[in-house]
């Protein structure tokens, strides 16, 4: 079986919690339109937020296909999106998607995002911009002064704060000041720390009167109840939730050494993955590694990731096998 280390899955899993709750459901629990499947309230609680500081997506990419489709349609002309490279790729698909235009900012030296070269890529059309903490796939943190001084500068565009692994920072912008910043949305996905990426599962957090102008785009229906009772469990085993943050500290820690040890460049991850700069052959590596059971994503092509490829940091064991094969290919190359 190959071992998916390209996707920054929970490649421990779901909790077993999850599996009895799926099987708790019945057969008319299935047949039933759920009006209210309780999973917007079971995120408030986890946040700590009102309920309607919360729209539960089906999945983090519905939540940014949402704001591309609210930008659209507010604008109802043509507008632009801001997307800080390297970056995620569906936040320009989603935009281009719904007719809208990207405006890739190139990253400055070791990606630190540079407010400057944000706003000074703004347009009179710009509606949407998309910050990533930690980012994906550099696993560096962004400071909060800057994502307040961006969301200052661009009352009328809304700031779109990509979360889907702050659970493995331990640092969020949700809190009550997101009540004050009416321009500030905050997506979040249960897929990564909570093991739930095939049951579609995530959230937009924002001030009650932000998350009202989402609402009246989405459909009804969109929360399956599967992925609801499975968020419920999955919420509720916290220590499954503790283990899998210590799993991806101790495993960035072993890729950091590795590295090291091996004379790559890596960067301070606070996610559940590392950007490692193979060089050159970054894409040979990749597939060797594939040959070898292991899949790990080939980013060179991305701004400022000239060689690099992404590496899931998850259980000890899993990580272990990359580094493995990463001295094996090593030993191979330097003869
Ligand atoms: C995985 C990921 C998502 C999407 O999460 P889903 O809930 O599975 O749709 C969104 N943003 C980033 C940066 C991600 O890495």
């Amino acid at each position: 079986m190959t071992l998916r280390l390209h996707y920054n899955e929970n490649t421990a899993g779901c909790s077993p919690a999850v599996i009895e709750a799926l099987a708790g459901l019945s057969a008319s629990d299935i047949a039933t339109y759920m009006e209210d499947t309780g999973t917007a309230a079971d995120i408030a609680r986890w946040f700590g937020v009102a309920d309607e500081s919360v729209l539960p997506v089906n999945g983090l990419d519905e939540g940014i296909l949402i704001a591309a489709q609210l930008a659209a349609f507010e604008s109802r002309a043509r507008f632009d999106a801001i997307v800080v490279e390297p970056a995620f790729e569906m936040y320009a698909s989603a935009v281009t998607t719904v007719g809208g235009e990207a405006r890739r900012v190139s990253p400055a030296n070791d990606f630190a995002v540079d407010v400057a070269r944000v706003l000074a890529s703004v347009t009179n059309r710009t509606r949407l911009v998309f910050l990533c903490d930690p980012n994906n796939p550099t696993g560096l943190g962004l400071d909060r002064a800057d994502i307040e001084s961006i969301a200052d500068a661009l009352p009328a565009a809304l700031i779109f704060v990509d979360e889907a692994y702050a659970d493995f920072s331990g640092r969020s912008i949700i809190g009550p000041q997101l009540a004050a910043r009416p321009n500030v949305v905050v997506g979040r996905t249960f897929a990564k720390a909570h093991g739930l990426a095939a049951l579609r599962i995530g959230a937009l957090v924002a001030a009650p009167a932000t998350i009202a102008r989402f609402r009246r785009l989405v459909l009804p229906y969109r929360i399956n109840i599967a992925a609801a009772v499975a968020l419920r469990a999955a919420l509720a085993d916290r220590a499954h939730f503790s283990r899998t943050l210590a799993d991806a500290a101790a495993s960035r820690s072993l890729l950091a050494e590795a590295c090291a040890r091996l004379g790559l460049r890596t960067w301070p991850s606070k996610a559940n993955f590392c950007l490692v700069r193979i060089g050159p052959r970054a894409a040979e590596f990749a597939a060797w590694m594939e040959g070898r059971g292991v899949r790990v994503r080939d980013r060179s092509s991305l701004p400022g990731c000239e060689g690099c490829v992404r590496i899931t940091a998850g259980p000890v064991p899993h990580t272990r096998m990359a580094i493995a094969l990463m001295e094996e290919w090593h030993a191979n190359e330097s003869r």
